[in-house]
């Protein structure tokens, strides 16, 4: 077979540069004579991939390979960018070898903790978190598509790269622009006197673990801490997350849900699978029909820019945890 293809290059070859007049190739002619394979795929640059057993080796290696290292864990947001060169390490951390990070654990009085590891399908179709924190399995449930939910975790899914229309592109395209501050460029496209990222969260379980009350443990090279969901974010599109590179979400740990009632609402582009443009998270403790707590989180808008829409979803998120209504579909698209 391989010599049938190599006789037929032969000719092929003495056909190039005498392309038929008139015709339009989609491909180079060299490609269309079957000399060389059709670019048809980006390709990750080339990397070296370690896979560490305990969530302390991981942090240890990531403190030995310094800024050349990146974690990895589902991997479906960080291969993606690695193929557009928004990120490249020399070497990722693998975290799926690593068992302590996967599972959920707890119960409804004393709160649940769910390993970093575990993945979004498990989360979503979790029973005690649909009974206890059914905003947190909406929010699960939505994101991306049943494939990537499968690999995704909820570890990767709050640490998640911010998003922005001219950062999220391929390498050509944003050469073609001249490329932005977040990655190869000088200045900021959306704001070009801006000497700051803009560039936004858009986790969709990000804006619940935060209403919920929820809490991650780091663990790093030198020990670990338990930090609030609140205190992991910077307000900078580039410098987003406020934790060391060698720390390691390890797990999240929801708070007790009695009495807690919580909602999420969703609005995307394609309406089948899409990053938030807006997250909306809506937690109430209740006392009878007393409100005494409660917090309202949005996600993927670094100002509610989208005020009128943002005002008729935190509204009906109010009205559902009032048990007013049922809060319309979780999930819908943009007009
Ligand atoms: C087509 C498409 C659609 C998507 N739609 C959505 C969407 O609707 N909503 C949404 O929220 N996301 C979406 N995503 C992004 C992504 O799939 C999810 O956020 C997913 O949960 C990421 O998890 P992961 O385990 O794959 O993370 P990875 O890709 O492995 O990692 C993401 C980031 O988190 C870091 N990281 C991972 N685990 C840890 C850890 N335990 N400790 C510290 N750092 C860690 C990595 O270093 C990396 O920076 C989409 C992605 C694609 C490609
Ligand atoms: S907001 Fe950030 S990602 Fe977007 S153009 Fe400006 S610097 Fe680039």
């Amino acid at each position: 077979m391989a010599r049938a293809a190599l006789g037929k290059s032969r000719t092929a070859k003495q056909q190039i540069g005498r392309a038929e007049p008139g015709r339009v190739y989609l491909r180079p002619p060299s490609v269309e004579a079957g000399l060389e394979a059709p670019a048809t795929m980006i390709r990750l640059p080339a990397f070296t991939y370690l896979a560490p057993s305990t969530v302390d080796g991981a942090a240890r290696l990531m403190t030995e390979h310094g800024r050349d290292a990146m974690l990895v864990a589902g991997g479906t947001d960080l291969y993606p960018n690695m193929k557009r060169r928004q990120f490249e390490p020399k070497v990722l951390v693998g975290l799926r070898r690593i068992r302590e990070l996967r599972g959920i654990r707890g119960s409804t009085a004393g709160g649940f903790t769910i390993g970093a590891g575990t993945t979004l399908s498990a989360v979503a179709a979790h029973r005690d978190i649909l009974r206890d924190f059914p905003a947190l399995a909406t929010a699960a449930g939505l994101v991306s598509s049943p494939q990537l939910r499968n690999m995704g975790t909820i570890g990767g899914n709050v640490c998640v790269d911010t998003r922005c229309n001219y950062y999220n592109q391929s390498y050509e395209w944003r050469r073609a622009i001249g490329f932005c501050m977040k990655k190869d460029g000088d200045i900021c496209l959306v704001a070009p006197g801006s000497s700051r990222c803009w560039a936004v969260s858009s986790s969709d379980t990000a804006p619940v673990l935060w209403a919920l009350g929820a809490k991650l443990r780091l663990v790093g090279a030198d020990g670990e801490r338990t930090v609030p969901m609140a205190a992991l974010y910077r307000d900078d599109g580039i410098e987003y997350l406020a934790k060391r590179p060698d720390e390691i979400v390890a797990d999240v740990q929801l708070p007790g849900a009695e009495g807690w009632r919580s909602v999420y609402l969703k609005l995307r582009r394609r309406g089948s699978f899409d990053f938030p443009v807006l997250g909306v998270a809506v937690a109430a403790r209740m006392e009878g029909d007393v409100v005494r707590d409660a917090r309202i989180v949005l996600g993927a808008v670094a100002y509610p820019y989208r005020k009128k829409i943002t005002r008729v979803f935190v509204a009906r998120a109010i009205a559902a945890i009032a048990g007013l209504g049922d809060g319309g579909a979780a999930s819908e698209e943009v007009a």
